[in-house]
């Protein structure tokens, strides 16, 4: 494997968002907003819908009744989510989303007090096409072995590591900074990321993705191998993917790199003897030499020496540095 694509938010993080902040706009409350958002997230299953619908509840604010919501509800992959509110359509998601549909979001840049590790946190618009009725800014945090998984890669011979997220910029980088990985996309769209795997696949050969949402589904299908995070990850990651990691622990990557290479060179030596010991026999029995018993000791030899060799698979992988 010569190259590996993380996904960010659920993948390289928890994904398990919190709600740090609750700004409105003028004309707003922060209440108002929060409702707005939950009612249009009570139908998404993203990290980002969790964290809005635990807010709504700390703050003692009624969630919408879904069946009326669940009609009218659309994803907007890798943007946000949709629903009818009240008679009006509310958008929740990213600055991306509310340029696409056309609301005016200039405001939000004054609306956002700098904060001093602001860029470490992801903002989630709320608002309709007429314009953002506020903000709500969400923290994730670093899975603390990422560090540790990235790094064995690369001493594994892992020659280039990228993460591919639909988050904003800086918070991105923060993340690629504190993993250790150099090459951050950010702002993508499923498609984008596929397209980057697709590129990836061409300049490096074997290429791993890992990633956990649906919106990964593609890049994990094309890729190489397809590594899906397994019980925090969607359903349709999981299904896609080549292997799926239950225990959530990142450091199984380069594991499975091991044991992966481990296994080919097992396989090379196992077919090698065998031939080898298969060929030295036919010699023997050609040039007359072979007795009944040299025969079965050649057949169960081999036989047996290709277990015992494959056996040693079942030792416990020494983790890489
Ligand atoms: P990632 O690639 O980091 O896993 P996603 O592609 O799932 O992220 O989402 C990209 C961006 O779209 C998120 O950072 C978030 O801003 C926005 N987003 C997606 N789904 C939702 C949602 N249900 N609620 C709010 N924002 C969302
Ligand atoms: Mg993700």
């Amino acid at each position: 494997m010569h190259a590996v694509a993380f996904d960010k938010t659920g993948t390289l993080t928890r994904g398990k968002l919190r709600v740090t902040r609750v700004v409105a706009a003028e004309g707003f409350d922060e209440a108002e907003v929060v409702r707005m958002a939950g009612a249009v997230e009570a139908g998404s299953a993203h990290p980002a819908a969790e964290a809005v619908r635990h807010e709504a509840r700390r703050r003692g604010i009624a969630q919408a009744a879904r069946g009326t919501l669940a009609r009218t509800f659309t994803v907007l992959e890798g943007r946000g989510v949709s629903a009818e509110v009240e008679g009006r359509r509310v958008y929740v998601g990213n600055s991306r989303l509310f340029e696409e549909i056309g609301s005016p979001s200039g405001a939000t840049g004054t609306m956002m007090p700098p904060g001093e590790d602001e860029g470490s946190r992801t903002i989630t618009l709320v608002g309709t096409e007429q314009g953002i009725a506020g903000f709500l800014e969400m923290e994730d945090e670093v899975r603390p072995e990422a560090r540790e998984a990235v790094h064995s890669l690369a001493s594994l011979g892992v020659r280039h590591a990228v993460m591919l997220t639909g988050d904003r910029d800086d918070v991105a980088r923060a993340a690629g900074e504190s993993v250790g990985i150099e090459e951050v996309l950010s702002g993508l769209l499923p498609d984008d990321k596929l397209r980057k795997v697709e590129a990836l696949v061409a300049s490096y050969g074997t290429v791993a993705m890992v990633g956990d949402g649906v919106n990964d589904a593609p890049a994990l299908a094309l890729a190489s191998v397809g590594i899906a995070m397994g019980a925090a990850g969607s359903p349709a990651a999981i299904e896609t993917a080549d292997v799926a990691l239950m225990a959530e622990d990142l450091r199984k990557v380069p594991e499975a790199v091991v044991l992966g290479r481990r296994m080919v060179s097992v396989i090379r030596q196992n077919v090698v003897a065998s031939l080898a010991i298969k060929a030295g026999f036919l010699v023997a029995a050609v040039s007359g030499y072979a007795t009944l018993w040299m025969a079965v000791a050649a057949d169960m030899g081999t036989t047996l020496l290709v277990i015992g060799n494959g056996m040693r698979l079942l030792k416990k992988t020494e983790r890489p540095v």
